[in-house]
């Protein structure tokens, strides 16, 4: 493995520090019962400290130059890779392979993070989700309204749990050193809102959030709901006219959601 290459496009920047990997393991609450995705193999470095505790574990890798270091490191384990794009691989296929309740943990490729966790907190079967990212993303996941990080991606995590960063990490500890610091955010989806349709619940509040700026009652027009209804509606239920998506909380974007579910296409 001397003559690695990293690949920038795969967001390829390994963890090598034992002590730091085990405590993500630590922070992420993984136990011997448990069966784990990891997205993002990468040299394995993540891979070892889950497997020394779990049960299973399940990495996605999609760089394929790495199939015979890591088929080798891991043979005999407790590991099982596929070599994938995970986000081509279906849920089914997925919940078909696991067979059952799973923790999601991973170093995330800074390049599809907000997909990777927008499609993963979906699936009915992840216990919890902890994920490095980036910490102006971890700052956006955990975001309070009125905050100028609050938006669609604090919403979309904030749906099923409540996510903490549970540990900050200095770029230094990663090769090659990225320009950007990192955090490890852990969501627990303990709630269970059966009451929305994800997707859709999705699509309304990016168009709520469209442009920031601006009164949600001009957002939701510029997608089709007249202006007049819109403040009718927000009236009739205690909101001001003016109010902004970014004032919202979760609760109100579903209860708005629920008035304005047959008008959202
Ligand atoms: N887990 C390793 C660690 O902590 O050192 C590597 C983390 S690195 C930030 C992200 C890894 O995800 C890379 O190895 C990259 O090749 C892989 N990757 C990128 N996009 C992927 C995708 N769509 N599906 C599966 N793996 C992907």
């Amino acid at each position: 493995m001397g003559n690695f290459e990293f690949k920038k496009k795969f967001g390829q920047n390994f963890l090598t520090d034992e002590t730091l990997l085990d405590d993500i393991v630590e922070k992420a609450g993984v136990t011997s019962d448990d069966i784990i995705v990891e997205i993002g193999a990468g040299k394995g470095a993540l891979t070892q400290a889950l497997s020394k505790v779990a049960k299973k574990v399940y990495s996605f890798e999609i760089d394929k130059d790495l199939f015979g270091y890591l088929e080798t490191k891991f043979f005999g384990t407790n590991v099982e890779f596929v070599f994938e794009d995970v986000m081509n691989y279906s849920d089914d296929k997925l919940n078909k392979l696991i067979g059952g309740n799973f923790k999601l943990v991973a170093n995330l490729p800074y390049y599809v993070t907000s997909p990777i966790i927008t499609r993963f907190l979906k699936n009915k079967n992840m216990q919890s989700l902890t994920v490095m990212v980036q910490e102006e993303v971890a700052d956006r996941i955990i975001a309070s309204p009125k905050n100028k990080s609050y938006g669609v991606l604090s919403i979309i995590c904030q749906i099923y749990g409540t996510p903490s960063k549970v540990l900050r990490v200095g770029r230094e500890m990663f090769m090659p050193v990225p320009n950007v610091d990192s955090a490890v955010v852990r969501i627990d989806c303990e709630k269970n809102y059966d009451i929305i349709n994800y997707d859709k619940f999705i699509k309304f509040i990016k168009k709520a959030f469209s442009m920031r700026r601006k009164k949600l009652s001009t957002n939701l027009e510029t997608h089709g709901i007249a202006k007049t209804e819109v403040e009718k509606i927000l009236s009739q239920n205690d909101f001001s006219t003016t109010i902004r998506a970014e004032e919202l909380t979760i609760n109100d974007f579903i209860k708005l959601y629920q008035i304005f579910y047959d008008k959202i296409s």
